[in-house]
């Protein structure tokens, strides 16, 4: 993992994070900077810095984040009037965190195209 990675340091207790679920995988934790009522980011252990750095490796894992969203929003109420989960890769892309992440947003009514 790079020195530099702040989803690595908030995952090994380096900085702070507000967490609301953990496994032997990955994490969930509160968005610093929330766009939702809820926002919430899944965050593998692994370090993997894009989408386009998966592997088949990574089949199960990926499996394991859309199942661990789907608990998530269920568990905290808003799975039934509907969520968003969002991918953002490179750039142009909007990604500015490079550790491999999936935003969970719900508590609102979502646009479409997104910005
Ligand atoms: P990206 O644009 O890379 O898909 O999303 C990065 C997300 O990480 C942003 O929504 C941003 O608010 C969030 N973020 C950046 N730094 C921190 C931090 O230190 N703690 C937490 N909890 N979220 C962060």
């Amino acid at each position: 993992m790079p020195d530099s990675c702040i989803f690595c340091k908030i995952i090994g207790g380096e900085i702070p994070g507000t967490f609301v679920y953990q496994d032997d995988r990955l994490v969930v934790l509160e968005d610093i900077n929330p766009q939702a009522p809820h926002h919430y980011l899944i965050v593998p252990r692994k370090h993997i810095r894009t989408t386009l750095d998966l592997t088949s490796a990574d089949n199960e894992l990926i499996g394991h984040i859309y199942q661990i969203a789907g608990k998530i929003a269920h568990d905290r109420g808003f799975a039934e009037d509907g969520f968003r989960i969002v991918n953002n890769c490179n750039a142009a892309g909007g990604q500015v965190v490079w550790h491999i992440h999936f935003h969970l947003l719900g508590g609102r009514d979502m646009g479409w195209p997104p910005g």
